[in-house]
This record gives structure tokens, C-alpha cells and sequence, in this order.
């Protein structure tokens, strides 16, 4: 049976740009009313041409939570009228440094079940040095302000190998989101993405490879004796917490992204958004990116989740069984413990994850 799909919200709006992102956002927020009537305008467009259901809403950014609670739920409102089912997961990215106690109870009154909160690390220094707004106790106040205010499926976002961080700065991180009693943690490692300013001036104290597989494998043992059980390489949850919208990502799923730079996998093709918000609010059309959903990408996708790959599903896709070379080549990288294969199938070791884009390329030769 075909799943249902997801719907991506891009919130193209921040305070200030942070030297690391290479999100598209801009600071003017004051066209925040045009932009979310634009947006409507497009979900509407979107059902007429794909008159689907979807059962996941992602709202992500940019910083969704700079925006009126209002013009979310007008969003939101719309999904419902067109895309939407009800008990749907409806996720909000929030930005510590923006969200009162009364926005959480406007966003939970308004459908949003799901929050996502950036609190990247709970060390002031390594705030500042990523040139965060926020505190380490703005992530406090905004998960008690979240659990107040009736949420009961909270997300820490964490990263990993910012300057100068070091295993007892990032074991106090990770025991501050079990203190905190989430339900879900993601840890993505700092990439000096092409154009933004860490990119043009690199910071000094950043962690090299090696480092950075000391850190990421201290997170997997950390999270997972605090009984978050990893999903995919960067993402752990509680038992029945994982993301369901993220999870059709990498389950390649039909997911339809709108805002500038949003992304979409729609009818097999691979399609997106310009970044430009200008253009986005006068009449954008989207762009093609080509075919998706080959066996490749769904190995590659596949490959990081915890789950790996399955031959049943396979089956299910392709109407064959794993091709014998993809099973071949992983049986070898077995041996140096990268790849853990068992009669459904196989899957990547801890080890087998912090190389996946070689142990990936290697297996579709
Ligand atoms: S990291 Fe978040 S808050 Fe900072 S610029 Fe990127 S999207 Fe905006």
C-alpha cells in the first residue's frame, strides 16, 4: 500500500543569521503576513494538482516560532481543509531565543502536537562561539514551558564538534536532554557548508575527523544508556517517538516541501523551490531536479536508518529481491565490521555510520 505523504512548511525568517547555516532565511520579518497568504495560496494549488492525503505537517525554517502563532494555525487550518488527516504529527521547529509560555499554548491550541527545540548545547561558550541568541537556560524554560503548556513529544536538537567542544562539554549536554526527560534527540555534526561565514573565516578549535568520531560515538553510547534507542544516524527516541515525518525522508516516502529552497519528491520526480523569497511571493513555479526513488537513492536513504535495508520491502518496491552484487559488497564490508547483514537483509554498524557516504557508494559500486 502506498504511504501517505508529508508536507514541508519552510518559515524563511530568523533574527539574525548564524555563521554555520546554510538554511535560506532572511531577517525581515516583516513579511511574515504576505508570505504565510502566499503559502496558502500554494497548499491550495499543490491539492488541486495532487489530490493527495498527507498525515505528517513539518513546519521548519528559518525559526517558525518567530512568526505569529496565528499565521501558523492559518496555515494549519488550510493543510486540514485540503491535505491534511486528522491525528496527524504536526512538528514545530522552535528557537529557544524566541518562544514565550503564551506561544506554546498558542501552538498547541492551535494543532501543533510536536515541538523541535534548538538547543544545540548546554554550554553558554559553545552558544556564543556558533553565535547563537540564545541561553542554555532559554532550552530550559522553553521544554517546561512546552510540557506546561501540554506537550508530551519534545525534540532536542544537539550538534557536535563545535569549536572546542570536548567529551565532558558534550556528556553535560546529553545528560542535560535525559534530565530534561524528552522524548526525542537529534545530533548533527558542524559542516562547513559552502557560503556561509564559517565557510569564508573557519573557526579556530573546530574537531577534526577523528575527534568528531570520538564525539559521535560517545553520543550513540550516552543516549542509548539514558534509553533513547537510535533510529537513524542522527536521530534517537523513546520507544514509538521517532519522527514521522523526517522517517519518510529516508523511508522515500512522497513528501511535498513549499517556501524558497524547499525540496519535494512528487510522482517519482525530484523537484524544488528557488531560494528566493521574491520571487516566491510574486508566482513561483517549482523546478525539476530530475528522477527519484531509483534503487541507489532508496539504498542510500535506507542505509541510514537503524533498520537498514530489508528484502521484504525491496520486494514490495522493486518487484525483485536485493540484487546479489549490493549483497555481495556488503557481506565483504561485514568483515571490517561496517555492515550488519542477517537473513531480511542488512544495515550499518555504529562503526559502518560515521563512513556511511564510502560504505554507501562502495555497495552500489
Ligand atoms: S541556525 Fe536556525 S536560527 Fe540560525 S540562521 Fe539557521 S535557521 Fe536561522
Amino acid at each position: 500500500m502506498k504511504s501517505l505523504m508529508g508536507l514541508y512548511i519552510h518559515i524563511p525568517f530568523c533574527l539574525k543569521k548564524c555563521p554555520y547555516c546554510d538554511f535560506y532565511s532572511i531577517t525581515n520579518i516583516d513579511l511574515q503576513e504576505r508570505y504565510i497568504d502566499k503559502v496558502c495560496y500554494y497548499i491550495d494549488r499543490w491539492y488541486a494538482k495532487t489530490n493527495q492525503k498527507a498525515d505528517t505537517l513539518y513546519f521548519g525554517g528559518g525559526t517558525p516560532s518567530i512568526i505569529k502563532a496565528q499565521l501558523l494555525e492559518k496555515v494549519i487550518n488550510k493543510v486540514k481543509s485540503t491535505f491534511l488527516l486528522d491525528k496527524a504529527e504536526i512538528t514545530l521547529e522552535v528557537n529557544p531565543a524566541t518562544a514565550n509560555e503564551q506561544d506554546f499554548y498558542d501552538y498547541f491550541n492551535a494543532g501543533i502536537n510536536r515541538v523541535s527545540i534548538g538547543m544545540q548545547s548546554a554550554n553558554d561558550n559553545e552558544l556564543k562561539l556558533l553565535g547563537r541568541m540564545h541561553k542554555n537556560d532559554d532550552t530550559i524554560k522553553a521544554v517546561y514551558r512546552a510540557k506546561k503548556a501540554g506537550f508530551n513529544n519534545i525534540s532536542l536538537d544537539l550538534m557536535l564538534g563545535i569549536p572546542y567542544q570536548d567529551e565532558i562539554s558534550l556528556k553535560k549536554s546529553i545528560d542535560q536532554c535525559a534530565e530534561l526527560d524528552v522524548q526525542h534527540v537529534s545530533a548533527y555534526m558542524l559542516k562547513l557548508e559552502q557560503g556561509t561565514s564559517f565557510y569564508n573565516n573557519p573557526p579556530k578549535g573546530i574537531a577534526d575527523e577523528d575527534y568528531m568520531c570520538d564525539l559521535y560515538l560517545l553520543t550513540c553510547d550516552l543516549l542509548s544508556k539514558y534509553g533513547f534507542d537510535q533510529y537513524e544516524i542522527s536521530n534517537w527516541s523513546k520507544k514509538g517517538y521517532e519522527s514521522k515525518h523526517n522517517l519518510k525522508y529516508w523511508d522515500c516516502c512522497e513528501y511535498l516541501g513549499i517556501g524558497p529552497g524547499a525540496h519535494s519528491f512528487i510522482n517519482g520526480r525530484r523537484i524544488y523551490y528557488e531560494r528566493n523569497i521574491d520571487k516566491f511571493l510574486y508566482n513561483m513555479d517549482e523546478k525539476d531536479d530530475g528522477e527519484g526513488g531509483n534503487k541507489e537513492e532508496y539504498l542510500m536513504l535506507r542505509l541510514r536508518l537503524n533498520e537498514g535495508i530489508k528484502n521484504k520491502l525491496w520486494q514490495d518496491r522493486f518487484n525483485e529481491n536485493i540484487p546479489k552484487e549490493y549483497l555481495q559488497r556488503a557481506l565483504q564490508l561485514s568483515k571490517n565490521g561496517l555492515v550488519n547483514i542477517n537473513g531480511n537483509g542488512f544495515s550499518l554498524t555504529s562503526k559502518g555510520m560515521l563512513v556511511s557516504n564510502s560504505v554507501i557508494s562502495y555497495i552500489t559500486g
